[in-house]
């Protein structure tokens, strides 16, 4: 008799292992993806959507785009608010002025022409790095699920605990 449970046991152990082993078990749905954040940087750096690399992220110089026209993946949950013109202000400072103060000790240039090279330069640099570095903070946020990237439900309480945040966008 006990020879006949221990069987039955082992059987029913065997089966049921070998079933949670083959596949892991969820509740409520699918297992969400892993998101990768260094694809989701460059993607969005590029400007295109981070989920799937291919839509645009703007619509117009910074103006993020409310779904992504190829996956449909909505975008209008992001908070990039003031950490891009914050790195593009650190990235063209750190660049600029070194590179002005090492000119200047070097070559003594007239002042004239010292603005003339690096008032125009600034202006460049920082006009083509913004929205790269306005897509790369969206592409970050779409990685790590933050804001309206969840799963769902956490949109609208972004929303209500940062009612500004749409002000800065
Ligand atoms: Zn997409």
């Amino acid at each position: 008799m006990t020879a006949l449970i221990r069987r039955v046991a082992e059987q029913v152990q065997r089966r049921y292992l070998a079933a949670m082993r083959a596949e892991p078990q969820t509740f409520g749905g699918p297992v969400e993806q892993k998101r990768s954040w260094t694809r989701g940087l460059w993607r969005g750096a590029r400007k295109t959507c981070p989920q799937c690399g291919r839509g645009r992220l703007f619509s117009g110089y910074t103006r993020t785009r409310e779904t992504c026209a190829n996956c449909g993946l909505n975008l209008s949950g992001h908070r990039a608010d003031d950490a891009p013109p914050y790195l593009t202000i650190v990235i063209v400072g750190h660049i600029v002025v070194p590179a002005a103060l090492a000119v200047k000790q070097l070559h003594h240039p007239p002042l004239w022409l010292q603005f003339a090279i690096w008032g125009p330069l600034i202006i460049v640099a920082t006009l083509w790095l913004l929205p790269i570095a306005k897509g790369a903070m969206v592409g970050l946020q779409w990685a790590n699920r933050m804001h309206g990237f969840g799963d769902g439900d956490d949109l609208d309480e972004a929303d209500a605990g940062n009612p500004g945040a749409d002000a800065l966008t």
